[in-house]
């Protein structure tokens, strides 16, 4: 049986693996990659290789069966800690994909937010994975809110799972960006820039973080709408992300005109300053991958107060529902179709035992045709519907003769000023 560890540290709120076992390791005075070969078997050398973060991606399940002996952290816990522990809400699979380019298709092409699809061209992205860098040497993000970082107490800062990913920008507990830092596995090394500090980022920014974050905590999101599933705002994020990526030459005035005014608002060059051939969001350098996020930020606050109108099949997920305000102590909004199906039906019941009833209706059916061809088809229709034969005027010209009124509205209404003389 596996010994128990005396002292650990337990995992914080949405840290990645690889920073709860750095943090672990310092308690014993160890590497994380002498904590993992003393105590975790033999794991290969790209599972301990800081820069491609296999073990926050997708660790050997060994790894984890021991780890949750050894500290009583839930497996289930634990797999939480790693992207795939986010299969299939995140990314589908993090297996290969088993037809080329399909995994683009479905997870980005498959629903629309901003544009309509015919506005968006076709993409063949083989091997792709959302949120993941497509060059597997580029390794994740490595970024950290400097109040977190400067504020917490000893032994107890890490990096989030999420901050590896560009996913979001801000941090959820301080509004702030998420600010580069260096790092080895897992753990905080240094800021990238000498003079980091904390600067607040855009509400719109905020407000679409804390969704994002709500979705990985929760696996739901409340949106205008109603609340959706996780795998639902990650897809609808992503795919407004490629709309905004995509050259604007494919769209309807109407859309490019919205295109322009997000840009404008994100402060940012459309496109994110792109004019070279397209590429997937997940290559892109940092900083356009930033502009994008704020874009994609400012795109669902101009969407869901009025400003920009949406055109794809999430888009009405994005506003509210239409106000039908309920006036007190009257009754609901009247249904005047139902209405007028529930006169017709009391019509030809009456018509059925009262010729004078049956004259009315047919010629109530008839009053705008001129063709005897019409009369005697809804004549039939009426016959069909258990009126007697007899009971009706036998041709259109004869039910003139009898100066039966053309106008019989007042089997539809109560109103006696309808009738005509
Ligand atoms: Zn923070």
């Amino acid at each position: 049986m596996t010994a128990r560890w005396p002292l650990h540290p337990p995992p914080s709120e949405g840290e990645a693996l690889t920073s709860w076992l750095s943090r672990l390791a310092e308690v014993y005075g160890l590497s994380v990659e002498e904590l993992i070969r003393h105590n975790l078997g033999s794991p290969g050398r790209d599972l301990l290789d800081h820069r491609t973060s296999a073990l926050d991606l997708n660790p050997p399940s060994v790894v984890l069966s021991v780890l949750a002996e050894r500290t009583g952290v839930p497996l289930d816990q634990l797999r939480h800690m790693t992207i795939a522990g986010q299969v299939p809400w995140l990314v589908d699979t993090l297996d290969s994909e088993p037809v080329s380019g399909e995994a683009f298709d479905t997870y980005v092409h498959q629903d629309s937010v901003l544009l309509t699809a015919k506005e968006r061209p076709g993409r063949q992205v083989p091997g792709w994975r959302a949120w993941l860098p497509t060059d597997p040497k580029r390794g994740p993000l490595r970024r950290a809110c400097p109040t977190c970082q400067s504020t917490s107490a000893a032994g107890t800062f890490g990096f989030t799972l999420i901050s590896q990913l560009p996913l979001t920008l801000s941090c959820p507990h301080h509004g702030c960006y998420l600010e580069p830092a260096f790092g080895g596995l897992g753990a905080f090394a240094a800021w990238e820039e000498q003079d980091t500090r904390a600067r607040a980022a855009p509400a719109a920014v905020f407000v679409m973080d804390a969704r994002t974050h709500q979705a990985l905590r929760t696996g739901t999101v409340t949106l205008p709408r109603r609340s959706v599933h996780a795998g639902v705002w990650f897809r609808l994020l992503r795919t407004l992300i490629d709309e905004l990526s995509g050259p604007v030459s494919a769209l309807r005035t109407r859309s490019h005109r919205s295109v322009r005014r997000i840009w404008h608002t994100a402060g940012h060059p459309i496109r994110a300053g792109m004019v070279a051939p397209w590429h997937p969001y997940e290559s892109l350098p940092r900083a356009r991958q930033q502009m994008l996020l704020e874009a994609a930020a400012a795109t669902l606050d101009l969407i869901e107060t009025g400003e920009v109108i949406a055109h794809g099949t999430l888009a009405s997920l994005l506003t509210p529902e239409p106000h039908r305000p309920v006036p007190d102590g009257t009754p609901p909004d009247r249904h005047y179709w139902q209405e007028a199906e529930d006169a017709l039906n009391t019509a030809i019941a009456l018509a059925q035992h009262d010729p004078a009833a049956a004259r009315q209706l047919l010629a109530t059916l008839t009053a705008l045709t001129r063709s005897e061809a019409t009369f005697q088809r809804i004549r039939d229709d009426l016959i069909a519907l258990g009126i007697p034969d007899d009971h009706l005027p036998p041709t259109l010209a004869e039910q003139r003769a009898r100066q039966i009124p053309a106008n019989a509205c007042h089997i539809l209404s109560d109103d006696p000023s309808q009738d005509i003389e």
